[in-house]
C-alpha cells in the first residue's frame, strides 16, 4: 500500500472498497449495492479513511472478495 488513503465524510456516494473510521479505527467494506456512507456505528465519527477495492486487487469486487480472494 504506497498511496494513502483518500479522506470521506459520511453521507457521501462512496465506491466499493474498505473504510477505516479515522476516530475509533473501525474497518468495513462498502460493496456495489450499499454505497450510501453512514456515520461510525461504534463512535458516530464522520471520517473515514477510504481504501478503493480496485487498490487492493484488479479481480476484487465485493466485500467478499476482499475476506475470501479468488484464486487466479
Ligand atoms: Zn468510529
Amino acid at each position: 500500500m504506497t498511496e494513502s488513503p483518500k479522506k470521506v465524510k459520511a453521507g457521501e456516494k462512496v465506491g466499493p472498497g474498505k473504510y477505516v473510521c479515522v476516530d475509533c479505527g473501525l474497518e468495513f467494506a462498502i460493496g456495489e449495492a450499499d454505497k450510501d456512507l453512514r456515520p461510525c456505528p461504534s463512535c458516530a465519527c464522520e471520517m473515514y479513511n477510504c481504501f478503493p477495492m480496485t487498490h487492493i486487487r484488479d479481480d476484487i469486487k465485493t466485500p467478499e472478495d476482499a475476506r475470501d480472494p479468488p484464486k487466479r
